[in-house]
């Protein structure tokens, strides 16, 4: 297939390597001129333009750029595309983006491959990184059925395991697993750092070792990122908060009545329960 790739930063450059792997004729535009010239270096595409147009005879585009720009992206396209061409994105959250898009073509398929790394840009790009990893596909009912076949064997053949579901479900799932431990874990930080005591907030940090590690992690991670989670999923998010804010009341309950058996109770459900989220029945 002729597949054109725009945004060639760490999702659309690993979807480059290994797609023209399979075998594919890879097309790529960028914002930067340097970005396409590395591009090519790479092998991550036969051509690369910061022209848009460029992209006019391919046979499916995947918007790989910042979530913010990939509805202002496919107006840019569209403009001089063939209806048959398949258009879809990568973008982390999926209602806002497949409403908007779906009414402007009418053969957007919305997609979410759930790989990554810590780096961005193009020299983060790898290959294999979609391998055994989930890539979400989120059709509205006028979806075209072959679209999305097409895009799901592209998927599978880069070694992901396919999940069909609406643009809500995602978004509500991944507020869950993915959004929400941002929040929890972004407070825990700023929590700490709000102990007055200075003698006491010294030891914390002297003291802080794996359990911390672990807990921390992702609120010490891309602001940017977690601010694009919040913006773009915010009713999810919500939703998602005020449940985990409902638990931690109930928790705090627990402690201040002194009822241990019910909070042991708790924990112990927690901790035969987190391998259903961690290693799942397929
Ligand atoms: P990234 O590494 O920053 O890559 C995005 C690239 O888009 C940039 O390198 C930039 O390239 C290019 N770009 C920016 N504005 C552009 C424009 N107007 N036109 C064309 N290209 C433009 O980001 P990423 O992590 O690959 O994320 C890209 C998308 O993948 C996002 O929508 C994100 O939600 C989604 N996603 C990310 C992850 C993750 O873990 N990172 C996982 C799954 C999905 P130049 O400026 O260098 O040309």
């Amino acid at each position: 297939m002729k597949i054109g790739i725009i945004g060639l930063g760490l999702i659309g450059g690993s979807l480059g390597l290994d797609l023209r792997d399979r075998g594919h004729i890879v097309f790529g535009v960028s914002r930067k001129e340097s970005t396409c010239q590395r591009a090519i270096e790479k092998g991550i595409v036969e051509q690369a333009s910061i022209n848009i147009s460029s992209l006019a005879n391919v046979d499916i585009i995947f918007i790989c750029t910042p979530i913010g720009l990939i509805y202002s992206t496919l107006k840019q396209l569209v403009t001089d595309l063939n209806p048959e061409v398949i258009v879809t994105d990568v973008g982390s959250v999926k209602t806002p983006i497949v409403q908007q898009c779906s009414a402007l073509w009418d053969n957007f398929v919305g997609g979410h491959p759930m790989a990554g790394t810590a780096e961005q840009g193009i020299e983060a790009a790898q290959k294999n990184l979609f391998k055994n990893a989930p890539y979400v596909i989120t059709p509205t009912e006028k979806t075209p059925k072959n679209s999305i076949k097409i895009l799901e064997n592209l998927a599978q053949s880069l070694g992901s395991t396919i999940y069909n579901c609406s643009p809500e479900s995602h978004d509500q799932a991944v507020a869950w697993i993915s959004h929400l431990p941002v929040i929890i874990s972004a407070s825990l930080i700023a929590s700490c750092l709000g102990e007055t005591e200075e003698i006491v907030l010294k030891l914390a940090q002297q003291l802080a070792s794996s359990g911390f590690r672990d807990t921390s992690r992702v609120g010490g991670g891309n602001p940017e990122l977690g601010v694009m989670m919040a913006k773009y999923n915010k009713t999810a998010l919500l939703h998602a908060l005020q449940g985990y804010r409902q638990q931690l009341e109930q928790i705090m309950d627990k402690i201040d009545k002194e009822q241990w058996d019910s909070l042991e109770e708790l924990l112990t459900m927690t901790q035969e329960r987190r391998s259903l989220f961690i290693s799942p029945p397929q």
